[in-house]
């Protein structure tokens, strides 16, 4: 059992802002310090470019950099390096799958998968591709605790499904999707699988070879590392015969005026200078959860879940979306409160010194199925505690008293 008060000392925001109670980790995570001293000593200390110079400090920011691809490999227990591409977070690495992958893999008439409970950013790159091939978009339903109906996904596969797309951790209701029984059956249908990952990675250990997921997307900032960079993880295989979306610099082992041959992978998919900085600080930030541990962060993430959820349903008026079950539940849960919208409560709760979020959280479609507009939503890290939901319920009451006669 890990000392989480020790964990949460490690976080230099909660030095200047001592009141803080941040509920808000689902939208990014704060950052430890460890991760801070990474990225400040590589500008300090070596500031080179990677892949190029022929000298120390290049050869110093290469190993670094390259380093943190295979704590990114075994972290998600992926076959090799070279299926490790650093992206700038998961929007972009799904836009390089449905735009990429998708561009050249799609044709007229076929199908791809999503679920009611997808981020924009898996479903707009879809759209996108979708209308200009041609395809037809399905929708998994979710159930009325936001689980995923998957005898609904059974009817909707076909021998024209080409891809399914599915988030493994819903950013709004915080299921856990039983993802695995989703990819077996799509795998049965020849169909390939993209997980967005965005908020599992965070919370639980994966494995990408016992998921045997053709496509997981993640982004560092949820998980303390840094903005601006993410992971695309894919089958060596797909990515030998996947065009690069983007060129330039870099991916290419031999130019000439009309033609290029492209680089080895991973490096064909990571065109110009890469986010050497924010790639060894999503190293770092992985090497500290190893550190802690995964099945602790998503054990500390289950009590909480339990002993949030039970303080919630206390509170008079209150509406919980979601599985409202720590078991199949992760990190996040969302509400309203009879009469007071979720804007409102939101700024009552910042007047406490308490960050939450509130409003449709880049899922509008799962809004619509919710029937509602917006809901307030609390997520947690491995830096909350008891105390800050005992403070978050407080704070919930005196909005009441204010809004509700
Ligand atoms: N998918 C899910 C489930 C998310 O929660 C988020 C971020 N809220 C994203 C995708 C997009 O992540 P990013 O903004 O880091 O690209």
């Amino acid at each position: 059992m890990k000392d989480f008060a020790k964990i949460k000392a490690q976080f230099p925001i909660f030095k200047s802002n001592k009141k803080l109670v941040y509920l808000d980790s689902a939208a990014t995570a704060l950052k430890p310090k460890c991760v801070i001293d990474a990225i400040n000593d590589y500008y300090t200390n070596c500031g080179a470019n990677v892949h190029r110079g022929m000298y120390d400090l290049s050869e110093k920011a290469t190993d670094m950099y390259e380093g943190a691809r295979k704590t990114v490999q075994k972290f998600i227990n992926a076959k090799s390096e070279r299926e490790i591409i650093f992206t700038s977070g998961t929007t972009e690495s799904i836009n390089f799958v449905a735009l990429g992958w998708g561009g050249q893999n799609l044709k007229s008439g076929d199908e791809i998968i999503l679920s009611a409970l997808e981020h924009h950013s898996n479903l707009l790159p879809w759209q996108k591709i979708a209308k200009e091939k041609n395809c037809v978009i399905k929708f998994v339903d979710v159930d009325k605790n936001g689980i995923l109906k998957i005898d609904h996904f059974s009817k909707l596969m076909s021998r024209k499904t080409k891809i399914v797309a599915l988030t493994h951790v819903s950013n709004v209701l915080g299921t856990i999707n039983p993802i695995k029984k989703f990819i077996q059956k799509a795998h049965a249908i020849s169909a390939k699988v993209l997980i967005d990952a965005a908020q599992s990675a965070p919370h639980m250990s994966l494995d990408v070879q016992s998921l045997d997921c053709d496509f997981l997307a993640f982004s560092g900032h949820k998980m303390g590392g840094p903005t601006g960079v993410g992971v695309l993880y894919a089958k060596e295989k797909i990515l030998e015969t996947t065009e690069p979306l983007f060129t330039g610099g870099s991916m290419t082992i031999e130019v000439t005026k009309n033609h290029a041959k492209w680089n080895d992978l991973p490096w064909k998919f990571e065109a110009g200078t890469p986010k050497v900085a924010e790639v060894i600080g999503l190293g770092a930030a992985i090497n500290w959860l190893n550190e802690i541990g995964m099945d602790e962060v998503r054990s500390h993430d289950e009590k909480l879940i339990e002993f949030a959820l039970q303080e919630l349903k206390k509170i008079k008026g209150i509406r919980l979306y979601g599985p409202c079950n720590p078991k199949i539940q992760s990190g996040t849960i969302s509400f309203n409160l009879e009469g007071v919208h979720p804007h409102d409560l939101a700024s009552i709760l910042n007047s406490e010194n308490i960050a939450i979020r509130a409003g449709h959280h880049c899922c509008m479609p799962l809004m619509e199925s919710l029937n509602t507009e917006a809901t307030a939503r609390i997520s947690f890290y491995i830096y909350n505690t008891e105390e800050d939901i005992k403070k978050l319920v407080l704070a919930i009451n005196k909005a009441k008293k204010i809004f509700v006669i």
